[in-house]
């Protein structure tokens, strides 16, 4: 089984993406670190973030393997993937690693921007996850405070709606609500609160999902 999660900056997909996948044992793959990493392999090579050649090349040449590299949280990392992640080569370039990963046995979550719409489009439930920018800005200035960086919530707030306007208006797969995407708005939810709402959503899909099985049997 896949669930799909797409949905902006900040919006809380990853936390959900992570809790479904341990409580399903499904595995999961959170897709902004792919744009991430290829962010990061041509900041190292020195190249400049606009050359697409450039970025297409080193989306080919990555190594899934260096996903768990602590810069790829980076918030300046995150800016860049913004901006390669428009590439349709980029994106071409990692599109079958994740339909790969998406069709491990075990099942799999994905979370990322266009998951539902372009990466797995078949899949059993759609979820996208939303939250007022001013929301999503609060929690990322709670997190880098909590972390002990020096950060002003009028400039986090203003790279939010930066990054929405950048993936909401590329050409190239942007952040789209797909038509069969159930909407999760989180403004004002506890993370336990949308879990649980995400819980009953995937299990009356999966529920629904298995009817249709048996019907046809
Ligand atoms: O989710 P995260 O903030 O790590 O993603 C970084 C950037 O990567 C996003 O702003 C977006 O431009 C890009 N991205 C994407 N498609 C995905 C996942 C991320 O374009 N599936």
């Amino acid at each position: 089984m896949v669930i799909a999660i797409d949905g902006p900056a900040a919006s809380g997909k990853g936390t959900l993406a992570r809790r479904l996948a341990a409580h399903f044992g499904h595995a999961h793959l959170d897709t902004g670190l792919l744009y991430r990493a290829v962010a990061r392999d041509l900041i190292d090579r020195g190249e400049s973030l606009s050359d697409a050649a450039a970025a297409a090349a080193a989306a080919a040449a990555l190594d899934v393997g260096r996903l768990s590299d602590a810069r790829l949280r980076e918030h300046r990392i995150g800016e860049a993937a913004s901006v390669v992640s428009a590439f349709a080569p980029v994106r071409d370039a990692l599109l079958a690693f994740q339909r790969r990963f998406a069709a491990q046995p075990s099942g799999a979550v994905l979370d990322g921007r266009d998951i539902g719409t372009v990466v797995c489009p078949d899949a059993v439930i759609k979820l996208y996850v939303t939250a007022s920018p001013e929301e999503r800005a609060a929690r990322r200035h709670r997190e880098a405070s909590l972390a002990g960086e020096d950060a002003d919530y009028r400039t986090v707030l203003d790279d939010i709606r930066r990054r929405d306007e950048r993936d909401e208006s590329r050409a190239s797969a942007p952040l789209r609500i797909a038509p069969d995407a159930v909407v999760l708005d989180t403004t004002g939810l506890s993370p336990d609160q949308v879990f649980a709402r995400a819980l009953e959503l995937v299990c009356a899909a999966r529920g629904a999902g298995q009817g249709a099985t048996e019907r046809l049997l």
